[in-house]
C-alpha cells in the first residue's frame, strides 16, 4: 500500500501544526509553521468552528500524515489495534512507533520518516543482521536495528546524525542507540507518555467507531 506523497508543508499547514515531514528544513526558521503561512485554500484562515466530527477528523489526520500512511493503511492499523487487548488509541500509537520507518527514523538514521522509508525500501537497514526492506514491518521489543556498512549507506545516517548532534536532543528513552557503529536497540515498547505525537488518539477511536 502506498504513502502520502503530497507537499508536506502543505500538510503541516493544513493541521496547524509541526508535523515535522522534511527532516532538517523542519528544525530551521524557514519553516512554513514558523514563518506563519497561512492554511492552504482560498478560506483556508476563515473556515468556521469545527463540528464534532471535524475535530475527530482533524486529530486522524494529524496522526496518519504525521506517520506518512495513506487513508487504507492507517484504517488497516487502527483494525488491528482494536484486535489487541489493551486501551485500543494508546495501542494505535505503539504499533505507529514499532514500525521500521519510524524506528530507522527515531534512532536517528535518516533526517524524516519519508526518508527513513527509502533507506529501508533501498535496502539500507538490517534488523537482526538479517535484510529488512519493508518499511511497514512492525518490531519487537530486544530488535536490534543497524545501518548497513557501506559507504553509500551510512552517509544519510552519518550526516542525520550529526544534525540532531547539533541540536543536542536526546534521544528516545526506550531506544539505546549506537551512534558509532550505526546501530539501535528496542528497549521496549513505548508507553504513551514516551510516545511524541501531540494528538488525542481518543478521539480518532471515536472517529473510527461510528
Ligand atoms: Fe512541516 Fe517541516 Fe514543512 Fe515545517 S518545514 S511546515 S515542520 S514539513
Amino acid at each position: 500500500m502506498g504513502r502520502d506523497t503530497g507537499p508536506a508543508c502543505r500538510q503541516c499547514r493544513r493541521e496547524g501544526m509541526k508535523l515535522f515531514l522534511k527532516g532538517n528544513r523542519c528544525h530551521m526558521a524557514k519553516c512554513a509553521i514558523e514563518t506563519g503561512r497561512p492554511v492552504p485554500g482560498q478560506h483556508g484562515n476563515r473556515r468556521s468552528r469545527l463540528s464534532d466530527y471535524g475535530v475527530q477528523l482533524r486529530e486522524k489526520q494529524r496522526l496518519r500524515r504525521t506517520y506518512g500512511l495513506r487513508e487504507g493503511q492507517f484504517r488497516l492499523f487502527f483494525h488491528r489495534a482494536v484486535k489487541r487487548r489493551g486501551v485500543t488509541g494508546e495501542i494505535l500509537l505503539q504499533m505507529l512507533e514499532m514500525r521500521l520507518d519510524n524506528l530507522v527514523y527515531r534512532l536517528g538514521f535518516a533526517p524524516s520518516r519519508r526518508a527513513a522509508r527509502q533507506a529501508v525500501l533501498h535496502n539500507h537497514i538490517r534488523v537482526d543482521g538479517k535484510k529488512a526492506n519493508v518499511p511497514s514491518m512492525l518490531l519487537k521489543a530486544g530488535a536490534k536495528i543497524t545501518v548497513v556498512d557501506k559507504p553509500g549507506c551510512r552517509e544519510l545516517a552519518k550526516q542525520s546524525l550529526e544534525a540532531i548532534g547539533t541540536r543536542d536532543v536526546p534521544g528516545p528513552s526506550w531506544l539505546a542507540i549506537d551512534g558509532d557503529n550505526f546501530s539501535g536497540e528496542i528497549l521496549h515498547v513505548p508507553s504513551r507518555e514516551e510516545i511524541a505525537p501531540v494528538v488525542n488518539e481518543q478521539l480518532i477511536v471515536e472517529l473510527y467507531s461510528k
